[in-house]
């Protein structure tokens, strides 16, 4: 079964094909379309974000698609950037900075009030009804950047029950805890489900 995933990122889609290796599904990017529309996200959830880049996406191929929405959300700043996460500094800005606004707004937040989460929600379609898998993974928000790997805010984020940033802690651990890994885990289970009863 080919799956369309809402993204132009190779990256993200060579990442998916690998984590459904054992499963006989494969994952092609929107650019396998041709030329396709951007999605203005402009939901005022995650959950409306991924549907509406599924249904766009069905719309257009009739294929099962993957549509992922995510961010960052912050106790302190009452649950921004959330939905934002991507735009947070501007329509344009850059990881750094999304960072240097978000620690800015922190800079007066003791330790034991910047707890945050991250959120992913997945959406797939393939009749008209859609589904949604949901991943979290809590943690706290630090004082200044450390580490260099990952992209967003892994560098400020330190995972529950360790001391170190998603950055420093890199993609073996954090590809099994996170958020995304979590959600993408849930959709597995129900794609093995699905595969089994045909
Ligand atoms: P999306 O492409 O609309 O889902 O934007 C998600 C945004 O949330 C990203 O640009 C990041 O700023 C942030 N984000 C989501 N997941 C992660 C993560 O795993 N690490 C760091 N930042 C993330």
């Amino acid at each position: 079964m080919k799956i369309l995933l809402a993204t132009k990122n190779k990256g993200k889609i060579r990442e998916m094909n690998a984590m459904f290796g054992d499963l006989p599904v494969e994952f092609v990017g929107v650019d396998f379309l041709g030329e396709v529309p951007d999605v203005v996200e402009d939901g005022n959830t995650f959950h409306e974000n991924a549907l509406k880049k599924a249904m766009t996406f069905f719309n257009i191929s009739s294929m099962p698609v993957l549509a992922e929405d995510s961010g960052l959300e912050v106790d302190a700043l009452e649950g921004a950037p959330g939905i934002y996460s991507a735009r947070f500094a501007g329509e344009n800005a850059s990881d750094q900075d999304n960072i240097r606004k978000l620690l800015e707004m922190m800079r007066d937040v003791p330790k034991e009030q910047r707890t945050a989460r991250f959120i992913s929600v997945l959406c797939f379609v393939m009749d008209s009804k859609p589904h949604f898998f949901e991943g979290e993974v809590r943690g706290s928000i630090t004082d200044t950047p450390s580490g260099s790997s990952g992209f967003g805010y892994d560098p400020v984020f330190v995972p529950e029950g360790y001391d170190k940033t998603f950055a420093e802690l890199g993609p073996e651990i954090k590809n099994t805890i996170s958020h995304r890994a979590k959600a993408i885990n849930k959709f597995k289970d129900f794609l093995k489900e699905f595969i089994q009863q045909k």
